[in-house]
């Protein structure tokens, strides 16, 4: 599933091969990406044409289409499959599972392919910068509204376990299963320790440690849009030999040499090592 810096990278390819340019033509399909409108896939169609887009906003997981004139945007959620294409030149034939595709006035395609379509596209009106689809979202850590020291609190009074808070998107978005475990490891903490069990500052340490990873995970990705091409996993061959903790089962701990060990906490697993992840001595 893509994560944020995995949608950052997305983000950035498409407002690089978009910004300024008008839709020409908009296609679409009858499938259930379109579920959160009420007219279906008509919606997206009677935003999008003949509008020039603005910009391309993001929210954690989620992007947004801004278009010139107008407060309503265009939603977009990859779900666990879903990637965004860009094509210049020549328009080309359809993708197999492509559900919308926009054809802009410089001949530039925009293709939004979901196999499994548990992502969606959604027309909403943006308030406070914010579609008021996804407002119960919670600020992302690179947006200017974050605060380590508020989320680090709210985390504090909770028995959950931090791994599990780290992927809720109403405490902090855009942390997905990676970069929570990646996180986890920089800070030295096991994901099963709930978080009226760390201090503050363990826990604004694990937060600051997920704004880091995520850093340089877009640092690397974002070379990828060259190609106008990035897959459902953003690049993932790429920042995957940067990965510390998630996927090394039985690989040995770069810090300290002990295997890493896999958990399952909440239903999600967890990537740790037993060694040089542990409670912290106050
Ligand atoms: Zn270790």
């Amino acid at each position: 599933m893509p994560e944020l810096p995995e949608v950052e990278t997305i983000r950035r390819g498409l407002e690089k091969h978009s910004r300024g340019r008008s839709v020409a033509q908009a296609h679409v399909d009858g499938s259930r990406m379109f579920r959160h409108n009420p007219h279906g896939s008509a919606d997206v169609v009677d935003l999008a044409v003949s509008r020039q887009i603005e910009g391309i906003g993001r929210r954690g997981k989620y992007m947004w289409l801004e278009f010139v004139g107008t407060e309503q945007v265009l939603v977009v959620h990859l779900g666990m499959s879903g990637k965004v294409l860009a094509d210049s030149g020549l328009h080309t034939a359809p993708n197999k599972h492509e559900h919308l595709r926009l054809e802009l006035d410089d001949r530039t395609t925009l293709r939004f392919v979901d196999p499994r379509t548990f992502g969606h596209l959604s027309v909403s009106r943006k308030e406070r910068d914010i579609p008021v689809l996804i407002d119960h979202i919670a600020p992302d850590p690179f947006e200017k509204s974050f605060d380590p020291a508020q989320v680090a609190q709210k985390m504090h009074s909770s028995a959950r376990p931090i791994k599990i808070m780290l992927l809720d998107q109403e405490l902090v978005s855009g942390i997905g299963n990676i970069y929570a475990d990646e996180a986890l490891f920089r800070a030295r903490i096991p994901g099963y320790m709930r978080g009226m069990e760390l201090a503050l500052e363990d826990i604004e340490n694990i937060v600051i440690s997920a704004r880091e990873v995520m850093g340089e995970a877009i640092a690397v990705g974002g070379t990828s849009f060259d190609a106008l091409y990035v897959d459902a996993q953003g690049n993932p061959g790429y920042f995957a030999r940067s990965l510390l903790a998630y996927g090394r089962i039985g690989q040995d701990c770069l810090r300290c040499g002990t295997p890493i060990e896999r958990m399952v906490i909440g239903g999600r697993s967890h990537f740790y090592c037993r060694a040089c992840q542990t409670k912290p001595v106050h």
